[in-house]
């Protein structure tokens, strides 16, 4: 690889900036990337400092006051900024760059990827909760447009790397590894009284907060799961799940021959981003390395689906099928919400989501309208609730 173009939704988060450090690597190595834009809900301050650096032509401010305020700041002089939904689409469709990186996080990115998707756009995506809810969609869509979408997510990236050169061949199994978060060696009674704070203190990863708090209530893997499948196109009695507190194995495949892959790594996305962007090549880094004598304990136990309500949530809403994801993600986005703005308890996240899902009439053939429809009625549900 020589030259890449690119686009970036959400580049003020964690996965946005490891992306930007990803790109400083590919630079390093003598690769020219141009960036055609970069996005951000409201961070102005952080958006500028990228833009004076990367130079995209245009950035997208979704937050409008913050629109507003920014159209104050100085910025290369190429550079256009752009807000609303109708621009962003705009952008996404008609500008002359090879891969969308979808680092935005939740629902939101779902309507930007499908319309890149269908200008043929190679995607990359840290994003799970848009294969969550439209993976079956999302899978026609890149086989009609004959493009392609690579896995960020360190799991998703780690089976993708194992099955590279196994095509035609039975995998028996994946499984994916959790690191169980900062509650995994808790009760239930202490979780029943965790703080935001509490929560918000994951082991290994250092993340975004809303996947931070699903970490914490195993959502986390059960929305990977849904992703896995849609991913891999796997039957749900071929996706397990393994605590593995020292996150350096990322993922397993265990083929008809009983045979297993993994990858390894110290927890760090750089790794999944860069080979998301590079795929299939691999480009030098300085990104940190596992010395074995170090790290030289990798330890496995069961998930406690009692303690872990959402990862059973999550596994029955695929096994029912139809909608039901599409109403555990949007109860999930809202109540991790109400959680982090301290208006309900930790335990409540999978009660409300568990409220929502009983009340569910499913949709079994579903259509991309249903979906913004369920989405937008399960929000406005659980909002009510409280
Ligand atoms: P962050 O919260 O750190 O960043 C989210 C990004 O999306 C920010 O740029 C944010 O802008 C932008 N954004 C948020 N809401 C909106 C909105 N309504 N409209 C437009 N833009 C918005 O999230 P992460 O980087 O942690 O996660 C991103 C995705 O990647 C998630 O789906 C997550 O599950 C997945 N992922 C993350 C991993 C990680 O290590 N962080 C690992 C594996 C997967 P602003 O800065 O203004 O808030
Ligand atoms: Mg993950």
């Amino acid at each position: 690889m020589d030259k890449i173009s690119l686009g970036i939704l959400g580049s003020t988060g964690s996965i946005g900036q490891n992306t930007l450090e990803v790109i400083r690597n590919l630079k390093r190595n003598n690769i020219i990337v141009n960036i055609k834009f970069l996005t951000t809900y409201g961070n102005i301050e952080l958006i500028r400092e990228q833009a004076i650096e990367f130079q995209p032509d245009f950035i997208h401010i979704a937050n409008p006051e913050k629109y507003k305020e920014f159209l104050s700041y100085s910025i290369p002089e190429k550079t256009k900024v752009l807000t609303g939904q109708g621009e962003l689409l705009e952008l996404v469709k008609n500008e002359d760059y090879e891969k969308l990186i979808v680092a935005v996080v939740g629902f939101n990115g779902l309507a930007p990827t499908i319309e890149a998707i269908k200008c043929g756009k190679k995607i990359a995506s840290a994003n799970k909760e848009i294969l969550v809810v439209a993976g079956k969609i999302i899978n026609n869509l890149l086989k009609e447009n004959k493009t392609e979408l690579i896995p960020i997510d360190s799991e998703h990236s780690a089976i993708f790397q194992c099955i590279i050169g196994e095509e035609g061949n039975e995998i028996s199994k994946i499984i994916l590894t959790a690191s169980g978060g900062p509650f995994r060696t808790k009760t239930i009674a202490e979780i029943k009284e965790a703080s935001i704070k509490d929560a918000l203190e994951h082991p290994n990863w250092n993340m975004g907060s809303k996947i931070t708090i699903d970490s914490a209530t195993m959502m986390n893997k059960g929305l990977e799961v849904i992703e896995a499948k849609w991913i891999f196109n796997l039957e749900l009695d071929k996706i397990e799940v393994l605590i593995h507190p020292q996150s350096i194995i990322h993922s397993l495949v265990e083929f008809s021959d009983g045979s297993v892959k993994a990858q390894l790594g110290i927890p760090n996305m750089k790794i999944p981003i860069q080979y998301a962007i590079t795929f299939p090549e691999r480009v030098r880094s300085d990104f940190p390395r596992i010395d074995f004598l170090v790290n030289n304990k990798l330890t496995f136990e069961k998930p406690d689906m009692e303690k872990f309500e959402c990862l059973n949530l999550a596994y029955n809403s695929i096994r029912e099928g139809g909608t039901y994801p599409v109403v555990l993600n949007a109860a999930n986005e809202v109540a991790v919400d109400l959680f982090l703005k301290n208006k309900i308890k930790f335990l409540d996240i999978s009660k409300l989501i568990k409220k929502a899902l009983d009340n569910h009439k499913p949709i079994m053939n579903y259509e991309i309208a249903d979906i913004y429809e369920i989405d937008r009625k399960t929000r406005e549900q659980i909002y009510n609730l409280i």
